[in-house]
C-alpha cells in the first residue's frame, strides 16, 4: 500500500472518524443486522466514499490507493457490515467507466454523499458462477424497460437506492454472453421490491439480501452502456472487485495476528501454564502474512499501473482468502474457549472471513481462471 506523506495522514484522519463515529456503535447495528443510513452519510461527508471520483461530480479526485485505505482499515477495524469499498471501488466504476454523462451527472454526486447507495445485483437463486446463466430478462416498450426476475445475495439490498442489475435483453440469441446488459434501477421504480435481510453466519451488519422485479418499469435511459455488453463489462469490472476481497482478507488476517500476538504475550506474561503456545505457528502465521502483503501491495501497484492483473488477482483472491481462514482458525486456537466467546473479536472474524471464499467468484473459479491463463 501507498506510504507517501499524504497517504499517512488521510489514513489517520480515516482511523480516526472510524474511532469516533462507527467503531463504538458497531456492535449494536451487528445485533440489529443493518447499518444506518446515516452512517453512510457521514462517511459521504467527511469525503470517505468514492474519494476518486472527479471534482466535476463531486469527488476529491484522489487516487484510488486512497479508496483503498479505506478498504483496508475498515477491515482492520472488523467494519464489514458497511461496505464502502463495495459501493465505491465496485459499483460506482459501472457508472462512471460505461454510463453516459447525463447519468454520471445524475448519480455521482449522490454517490459521493452518501445519498445513494449502491448494489449490484448479479446473482440470483439458480445463476451464481455461471453469470451466462442469468434468467432475469428486461424487455423493450416504447420508452421503458419492463423487468422480471429475482436476484438473490444482494450486498446493500436493503439500503441501497441505486441498484446495476444485470439483465437479459435478448439483443444477440448466438451466445449467452450476448445478450445480457447492465440497467441501473433506481428506489421506488414501479415493479421493484426487496425480499428478505438474510441472516448470514457472518457479516451480521451487512444488508445482504434478495431483490424483486415483477414488471418492473425503468426509463431506457437507465441502461448502462450498450445493450448486450453488460457480461463484458462485468468480467472487466470483477478485477477489481476481486482486489478489494483480497485487500479485505489480508487485513483480516493481519488484524486477527495482532490481537492474538497481543493476547498472547499478555497471557505469557501472566504465567498462565494451561495455555500451550505453540511459538512455532505464530511464526509461521507472520510469514504467510508477510508473503500475502508483499503479493498484495505489488498487486495494487499493478492495478494502479493500469496493468493486466486478471492472473495474478485471481491468485490473490483465493489464496489470501484461504490464508486468512486458515490464520483466523489458528489465531482462536491461541485464545483457547475465550476464542469461542463474543468478548474477543476474533470470534466474530472467523465468522466474518468464512464469506471471502465464495463472494466475489468463488476460489474454485479462481483457479479456473488461473489454469486457463496458464493454457492447462
Ligand atoms: C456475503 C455475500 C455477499 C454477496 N454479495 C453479492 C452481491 O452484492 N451481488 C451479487 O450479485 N452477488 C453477491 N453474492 C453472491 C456470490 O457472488 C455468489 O454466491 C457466488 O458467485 C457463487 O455463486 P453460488 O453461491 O450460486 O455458487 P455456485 O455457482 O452454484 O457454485 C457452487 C459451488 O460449485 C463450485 N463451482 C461452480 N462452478 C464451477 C466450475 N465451473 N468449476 C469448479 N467449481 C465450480 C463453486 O466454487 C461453489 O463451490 C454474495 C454472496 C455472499 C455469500
Amino acid at each position: 500500500m501507498q506510504r507517501s506523506q499524504e497517504h499517512l495522514l488521510f489514513r489517520e484522519s480515516f482511523k480516526s472518524f472510524l474511532s469516533q463515529e462507527i467503531i463504538p456503535f458497531y456492535d449494536q447495528w451487528e445485533k440489529e443486522g443493518i447499518i444506518p443510513k446515516d452512517a453512510w452519510k457521514k462517511m459521504g461527508m467527511h469525503g470517505y466514499l468514492c474519494p476518486w471520483v472527479e471534482k466535476e461530480y463531486g469527488g476529491a479526485e484522489l487516487g484510488l490507493e486512497y479508496s483503498f485505505i479505506i478498504t483496508e482499515e475498515m477491515a482492520y477495524a472488523g467494519v464489514y457490515g458497511l461496505m464502502a469499498g463495495l459501493h465505491s471501488d465496485i459499483v460506482a466504476p459501472y457508472i462512471y467507466s460505461f454510463g453516459n454523462k447525463e447519468q454520471k451527472k445524475k448519480w455521482l454526486p449522490g454517490c459521493v454523499s452518501g445519498d445513494i447507495i449502491l448494489a449490484v445485483a448479479m446473482t440470483e437463486p439458480d445463476a451464481g458462477s455461471d453469470l451466462s446463466s442469468i434468467r432475469t430478462t428486461a424487455v423493450k416498450d416504447g420508452d421503458n424497460y419492463i423487468i422480471n426476475g429475482e436476484k438473490v445475495f444482494i450486498s446493500n439490498a436493503i439500503l441501497s437506492n441505486l441498484i446495476v442489475v444485470a439483465c437479459k435483453t435478448e439483443t444477440d440469441e448466438s451466445s449467452p454472453y450476448k445478450n445480457i446488459s447492465l440497467i441501473c434501477v433506481e428506489d421506488g421504480s414501479p415493479g421493484f421490491s426487496r425480499g428478505r435481510n438474510l441472516e448470514k453466519t457472518g457479516w451480521h451488519s451487512q444488508d445482504t439480501g434478495e431483490l424483486i422485479f415483477r414488471d418492473c418499469k425503468v426509463p431506457v435511459s437507465n441502461l448502462l452502456g450498450e445493450e448486450g455488453k453488460g457480461f463484458y463489462y462485468m468480467m472487466e469490472k470483477l478485477q477489481q472487485e476481486r482486489l478489494i476481497s483480497s485487500i479485505m482478507s489480508q487485513a483480516a488476517a493481519e488484524a486477527a495476528f495482532q490481537m492474538t500476538i497481543d493476547y498472547y504475550k499478555k497471557s505469557k506474561g501472566l504465567n498462565q501454564p494451561e495455555i500451550q503456545i505453540d511459538a512455532t505457528g505464530m511464526v509461521e502465521m507472520a510469514t504467510d502474512i508477510e508473503i500475502g502483503r508483499t503479493f498484495l501491495n505489488s498487486l495494487i501497484h499493478d492495478h494502479i499501473m493500469g496493468k493486466d492483473i486478471i492472473k495474478k488477482v485471481s491468485m490473490a483472491k483465493w489464496w489470501t482468502s484461504d490464508m486468512a481462514n486458515r490464520i483466523i482458525s489458528q489465531c482462536m486456537e491461541i485464545y483457547r474457549d475465550y476464542g469461542y466467546l463474543e468478548d474477543y473479536q476474533v470470534g466474530r472474524l472467523f465468522r466474518d472471513v468464512r464469506a471471502h471464499p465464495i463472494y466475489a467468484g468463488t476460489n474454485e473459479i479462481m483457479k479456473r481462471i488461473i489454469g486457463k491463463k496458464l493454457g492447462i
